[in-house]
This record gives C-alpha cells, sequence and structure tokens, in this order.
C-alpha cells in the first residue's frame, strides 16, 4: 500500500532549542526520520558533515539550486540553507514522517508545495533566556550571537504562520508537548487519511 508519510516543519529563532528538542524526537520515534540539510555555513566544533548538515561549498550549493535539487532553500545570517527535494519525497514515499528543521522563509516555500504540511513554531520563555542560550551553547563567537539575537525578533515575528506553537521553558515539557503534537497530526484527517485507506475499506465492506 503506498501510503505517504507526514510532513512536520520546525522553525525557531537560533538558540530556542528545537535542535535540541528535534533530536530528542526523533531518537524516541523510529517513524520519525530528520531531514539533513545542505548548508554553506562553516562546520562547528563537533559537528560532523552528513550528520548535523551536508557542509556544501557556494559554488557547490549554487548549481544545486539552477539544477532545481531544493524543495525549498533560503538565506540565513548570510549562509545559505536548503532541504533537498529527492530525499525528502523519497522517505515520504517509504511512508516514514519527515521533520524539517529550518527558517520562516523556507517554511513558507515548504507550505506552498506541500499545503498538508504541519508546522511547529519553538519560541523560547523569554529573550534573555534566549540569549542565556546562544552564549551557553559555547558555539559562536560574540559577534554572531550579537547577530543572531537581532534576527531572533523578525523569526519570531513568523509565529502566527504555523498550526502550532511550544514554548521551551523546561525542557521535558516541550518534548513532551511535540510529542502529543506530532502523535495528534498522525491521527489528523484529511492529510492523515490516506493511512487508514486499507483499514476503511476492509470495515466498510458488506459483510
Ligand atoms: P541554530 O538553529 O542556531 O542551531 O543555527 P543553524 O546554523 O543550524 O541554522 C541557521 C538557520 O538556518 C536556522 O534558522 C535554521 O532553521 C535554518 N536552516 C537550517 N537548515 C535549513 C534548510 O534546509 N532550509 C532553510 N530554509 N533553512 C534552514
Ligand atoms: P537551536 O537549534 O534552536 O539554535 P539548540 O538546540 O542548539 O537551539 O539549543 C541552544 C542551547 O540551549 C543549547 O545549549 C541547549 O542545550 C540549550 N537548551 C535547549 N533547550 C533548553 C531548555 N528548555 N532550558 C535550558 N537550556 C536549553
Ligand atoms: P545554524 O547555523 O545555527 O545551524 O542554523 C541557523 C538557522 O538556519 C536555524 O534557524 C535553522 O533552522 C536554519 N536552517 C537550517 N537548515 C535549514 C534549511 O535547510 N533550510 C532553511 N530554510 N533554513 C535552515
Amino acid at each position: 500500500m503506498s501510503s505517504s508519510g507526514e510532513l512536520f516543519v520546525v522553525a525557531a529563532p537560533s538558540g530556542a532549542g528545537k535542535t535540541s528538542l528535534v533530536n530528542a524526537l526523533v531518537d524516541s520515534d523510529e517513524q520519525l526520520a530528520l531531514s539533513v540539510s545542505y548548508t554553506t555555513r562553516p562546520a562547528r566544533p563537533g559537528e560532523v558533515d552528513g550528520r548535523h548538515y551536508h557542509f556544501t561549498a557556494p559554488e557547490a550549493f549554487a548549481r544545486m539550486v539552477e539544477a532545481g535539487e531544493f524543495l525549498e532553500w533560503a538565506n540565513v545570517f548570510g549562509n545559505c540553507y536548503g532541504t533537498h527535494e529527492g530525499t525528502t519525497r523519497a522517505v515520504l514515499d517509504s511512508g516514514r514522517d519527515v521533520i524539517l528543521e529550518i527558517d520562516w522563509q523556507g517554511a513558507r516555500q515548504v507550505r506552498e508545495r506541500f499545503p498538508g504540511c504541519h508546522g511547529i513554531f519553538i519560541l523560547p520563555p523569554s529573550l534573555a533566556a534566549l540569549r542565556e542560550r546562544l552564549g551557553r551553547r559555547g558555539q559562536d563567537s560574540a559577534e554572531v550571537i550579537a547577530g543572531r539575537m537581532e534576527k531572533a525578533r523578525a523569526e519570531i515575528s513568523h509565529c502566527g504562520e504555523f498550526d502550532f506553537v511550544v514554548v521551551n521553558d523546561d525542557f521535558d515539557a516541550a518534548l513532551a508537548e511535540l510529542g502529543t503534537i506530532i502523535e495528534a497530526c498522525r491521527h489528523g484527517h484529511p492529510p492523515g487519511g490516506p493511512r487508514h485507506e486499507a483499514l476503511l475499506a476492509e470495515l466498510l465492506e458488506n459483510g
């Protein structure tokens, strides 16, 4: 039976905790596959090519754009980030759900291409907490952190374009909320409808 997986789009200002939350979700849910983005940003210490991102030279990224390989792509903080269309569709076609961790510009493009996708926005409990988390992560320079704080308001202003909003104050509580949202979307109708096609045919058959 060909039942397509659900597509989840998660966005948040940098430092709100989306990577930590999404990684924890994917680790505990075999049905959920994380999309690995392509980026021209240099790898942070400890980031592994092919696992955290496909780190790509700007020229190679431009060629992929030209060849139409991206489902969406955007320039975020001066670097390009993109989601590979073929890979995403192949995973969805296999029946698994895919989660994209992308910015609001990319989310808009995905919504146009996949109207049935589910948008989830993660908010920090306060700007002070956001600043503290960006600093504590210890992977970006003071200048980069200042730039990300400046962009936070712009990202947050797009929160209303998403179907669900989760505040990441207590990590475990936010993780549980995300898990509940994902589970609910899997049972939604019509997006989740095709998944029950065979069962419905059997239940409705004249007996
Ligand atoms: P972090 O979110 O602070 O860990 O920073 P990253 O460098 O990992 O991501 C920078 C920005 O790029 C964030 O807003 C991400 O949501 C966004 N981003 C990451 N991957 C993609 C992608 O494939 N497409 C788009 N459009 N944005 C992406
Ligand atoms: P993003 O992917 O949104 O940029 P990260 O997942 O890298 O954010 O999280 C930024 C930092 O904040 C990390 O050091 C992470 O451990 C920390 N963090 C995430 N969620 C929480 C939380 N609920 N409370 C405190 N710190 C958190
Ligand atoms: P970072 O450089 O800190 O890993 O990510 C910065 C921002 O880029 C984050 O807000 C992240 O969501 C976004 N981002 C990462 N990958 C993609 C992607 O493939 N597409 C888009 N549009 N944004 C992305």
